[in-house]
């Protein structure tokens, strides 16, 4: 209960709070997908599955793992996806100091070669963000992206589990997922037939909230 609560108030601040991205208009029949924690192993197979069911998606990648690799990132783009940073070496953001925090997000930018539009998106790992943290990001011109519907697929092995839980998805809900995960792209399949069937279309978080 108090669980529900603090996320009830969490949610309410960040929807309030400019800077910060969680939930698209419910007018415009559009879903975001997005992955966390990549790129790993089973990326190119996560690929090819969204390529198959021909939904883009948003990657919030980990700095350490791209940099150095500008071909990975260029993999995500060059099959019309979108992706952002999610921490250098994916430590809690509120656990850093400013200048950490602000080093962090600037070496992954780096390695991901810049970002759409110029304004920086970043997706806290864990989503741990407190109120310094979150103050310091939006000041220094970062756009923190959130979600409003958690598979919770780090916290199940079955896929039907994370079917059940994004049954009920609504227009401009932005999913969270994580890369790396076979029973996540098992479920993939029937998520995104019932998206479908909900009469919604999957596009980029980013064609999202500029929609
Ligand atoms: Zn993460």
């Amino acid at each position: 209960m108090l669980d529900s609560v603090r996320s009830f108030v969490k949610n309410a601040v960040f929807d309030a709070f400019p800077g910060v991205l969680r939930h698209g208009s419910p007018t415009t029949k559009r879903v975001a997908l997005t992955f966390d924690d990549g790129p790993d192993p089973m990326t190119e197979r996560c690929l090819d599955l969204l390529d198959e069911l021909g939904v883009p998606a948003t990657f919030f990648l980990i700095g350490g793992r791209i940099a150095n690799h500008s071909d990975v990132v260029r993999n995500y783009l060059r099959r019309g996806h979108q992706v952002a940073g999610h921490g250098f070496d994916h430590k809690r953001f509120s656990k850093l100091g400013r200048r950490d925090l602000l080093a962090q997000c600037a070496r992954t930018n780096d390695a991901l070669g810049g970002q759409l539009n110029g304004r920086p998106w970043v997706r806290p790992p864990h989503g741990a963000l407190d109120a310094t943290s979150l103050v310091n990001l939006v000041a220094a011109g970062y756009t923190v992206a959130m979600w409003s519907l958690d598979s919770y697929d780090y916290s199940t092995t079955d896929p039907a589990q994370i079917i059940e839980r994004c049954a009920g998805i609504t227009a401009g809900e932005v999913v969270l997922f994580h890369e790396g995960q076979e029973w996540t792209l098992e479920a993939l399949p029937r998520i995104v037939a019932n998206i479908h069937a909900a009469g919604l279309e999957c596009v980029t978080m980013h064609d999202l909230f500029a929609s």
